[in-house]
């Protein structure tokens, strides 16, 4: 059945989303080569929170005793109007193949700043994607901060664990609701965690976008309580 209902969606998909560069417009592609190199990198200079000049990612100390995270590293910036299609195109009209160029995006940012196999041999790095709660999941058929975690973890040969968070109860989409304040209630305590597989590591957190912060910070909050040496939010996107 579920079979089927995705035959049936990528039906509807070639005939409402004809395969053309979304830069461009060029056929055969949902991204060329050219439009690719032109996207703009963050520069991850500042604390993703208060914007004082830290680098790396690094987020200030005061902001990091309050959201649990020690770096947030984004590949680029949402208001980039051809990152914004890309990744809409990737996660509402389900165009799995950009997971790889998207993450491509952000394995050149982390490679600009950091030496990830240098840190992986005296800390152990484990990848975690941010997860989808479960009926999300059945009607997307993917979980697309999964598919980037994949690519992030294949390029730096370091292990993913898919399982060891896990969303409690369901509630509203974030994207649907516009007050800061009720966003960050919303996901409060939403995770559950798998204490074992995190302690003492450094977690690379994914998702796709990271908006008001208050997800990645949530999961983070978590890790840290179970122990997990340091949590670095990974995204393609910011803002
Ligand atoms: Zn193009
Ligand atoms: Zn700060």
């Amino acid at each position: 059945m579920r079979l089927l209902t995705n035959k049936i969606k990528r039906f509807f998909l070639d005939l409402f989303f004809p395969k053309n560069c979304l830069g461009c417009k060029q056929p055969d592609t949902y991204l060329c080569r050219d439009c690719f190199n032109k996207i703009p990198l963050a520069s991850n200079n500042t604390c993703f929170f208060c914007e004082e000049i830290t680098g790396q990612g690094r987020i200030c100390i005061n902001c990091k005793k309050e959201k649990y995270l020690d770096r947030i590293i984004s590949a680029s910036e949402y208001k980039n109007p051809l990152i914004r299609e890309l990744i809409r195109a990737f996660k509402y009209h389900y165009i799995q193949e950009l997971a790889n160029p998207l993450s491509q995006l952000l394995i050149k940012v982390l490679e600009n700043n950091f030496n990830i196999s240098s840190i992986s041999s005296t800390s152990s790095i484990l990848v975690i994607p941010v997860p989808l709660f479960k009926h999300r999941l059945h009607y997307r058929g993917f979980n697309q901060a999964e598919l980037i975690a994949q690519e992030i973890a294949k390029h730096f040969k370091l292990p993913i664990e898919t399982n060891a968070i896990k969303r409690k109860i369901s509630r509203a989409p974030q994207a649907k609701i516009s007050d800061i304040e009720k966003r960050k209630t919303n996901i409060k305590d939403v995770f559950d965690i798998v204490p074992s597989e995190v302690e003492g590591k450094i977690i690379l957190l994914v998702d796709d976008v990271i908006t008001t912060g208050a997800t990645l910070s949530e999961a983070a909050k978590i890790l840290k309580q179970n122990n997990a040496k340091e949590v670095w939010g990974i995204t393609i996107a910011k803002g």
